[in-house]
């Protein structure tokens, strides 16, 4: 009898199934916890920023909303805005895209869900180079579609070899992801690379390339290069998409932008049109005052992450069991740890994967960083250096004393 009153269980929609929970956010939270708890974490699993956003970006938001500047916005993106996204393309990419070739969106990943969801038919194959963001291959799934992994090994610098693109794709590819600078292991692809790239998807005509440049303004060694711009023949099958969170240090304003072909760009944005339509109206005006305002800070904060990577890479290559090469771009270094696998730390815990490495790292050196199995490739793990100078020596100190402790 009770059984009928009883409320019924939530039964989670299939397509869940394969979803994973984003480990570096599981691992921030958890450094969260333990900070409210009076641990002394030092956090360096999350890709955030630690700059505060420009005030004058601050302040044009302000004055949005003081105006009146409070209601729904049209859907793609206000005018202004758009015009922004556009000068922005032509200035940094030399890229030129008219206003409905343009599609903003709450965050880059706003606009990855939106193309791939607008993109793919169940069964298709999506492309992804592992390491990688893990959001590529759980969007993926939520389309319906198929993600199919192309190492991209350390020796490789982990970048993407064309040879290893051409022998993945099958009749089934629909699309190819790209995504350099990388997450999680600041990885480039030079002009080089992309020219080769671009002719593999020139001989095959049904492939469509979504770019995530949103590390663009975070590279240390060349010039930023995006696919379009290198092959301009693919500009009428890619979607380039980018955001503010990373370079203006504006992750909580939610705001990310697309270019594409125009029927592409209609499409993503029938998708979103039913998820959120719109964002936030003094974002908008944010963006604007950050996309056409002063870009030297940019240089200048590219500068403390360069002496950041330096100072981090040093410390871990004095480490005995830890390998780390240097990264070009992004604000991570992705270190090999597969020599401490097996060990045994300080406090009596076997080291047997990744994940036990960066658990017992939090717990005995309060240090939160992400195993790089969520990023599909084991024996690895993810420091974000976009933290202080003197947090990060401290961290690295923990971290030297934790290895030298293992047995
Ligand atoms: N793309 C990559 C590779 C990222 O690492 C991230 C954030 O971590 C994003 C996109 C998402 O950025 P946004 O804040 O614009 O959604």
């Amino acid at each position: 009898m009770t059984e009928h009153f009883r409320t019924p269980r939530f039964a989670p929609a299939e397509r869940l199934a394969q979803i994973a929970i984003s480990a570096s956010a599981a691992m921030t939270d958890k450094a969260s916890e333990l900070k409210a708890q009076g641990h002394r974490i030092i956090s360096l699993s999350s890709g955030e920023p630690d700059f505060p956003t420009p005030l004058h970006v601050v302040e044009a938001a302000h004055q949005a909303m003081l105006a009146g500047d409070t209601k729904y916005p049209p859907q793609t993106g206000k005018p202004a805005l758009l015009k922004s996204i556009q000068a922005k393309f032509l200035r940094d990419n030399g890229l030129d895209y008219a206003l409905n070739e343009i599609l903003t969106g709450n965050g880059g990943k706003q606009l990855i869900f939106d193309a791939l969801l607008a993109g793919c038919n169940p069964g298709d194959e999506v492309l992804v180079p592992a390491p990688g963001w893990i959001t590529y291959a759980d969007i993926v799934h939520l389309a319906g579609a198929v993600p199919v992994r192309i190492d991209c090994p350390e020796r490789l610098g982990f970048r993407l070899d064309p040879e290893a693109l051409e022998a993945a794709i099958t009749p089934r590819t629909r699309w190819l992801i790209l995504n350099f600078p990388n997450n999680p292991t600041g990885a480039m692809c030079s002009e080089e690379d992309l020219h080769a790239i671009a002719q593999i998807a020139l001989r095959h005509p049904g492939l469509w390339i979504l770019t995530d440049d949103i590390y663009e303004h975070l590279i240390y060694e060349g010039t930023f290069k995006t696919i379009a711009q290198v092959e301009p023949a693919l500009k009428a099958r890619t979607i380039t998409i980018n955001g503010l969170s990373k370079a203006y240090a504006m992750t909580g304003w939610r705001v990310g932008y697309a270019a594409g072909p125009a029927e592409a760009i209609a499409a993503m944005n029938t998708v979103q049109l039913q998820a959120t339509g719109g964002i936030c109206t003094a974002a908008q005006a944010a963006a604007v005052a950050a996309l056409d305002g002063p870009q030297e800070y940019l240089a200048e904060r590219r500068e403390i992450y360069r002496a950041r990577r330096d100072l981090v890479v040093s410390a871990l290559r004095g480490i005995e069991g830890v390998r780390c090469n240097v990264p070009d771009g992004a604000f991570y270094v992705f270190p090999n740890i597969e020599a401490l696998i097996g060990r045994t730390t300080a406090a009596g815990t076997v080291i047997r994967s990744d994940a036990d490495f960066v658990l017992a790292l939090m717990a005995e050196a309060q240090i939160s960083s992400v195993q790089g199995s969520a990023y599909g490739m084991e024996g690895y793990f993810r420091i974000s250096y976009a933290a202080d100078t003197e947090v990060l020596r401290e961290a690295m100190d923990r971290l030297a004393r934790f290895c030298d402790g293992l047995r």
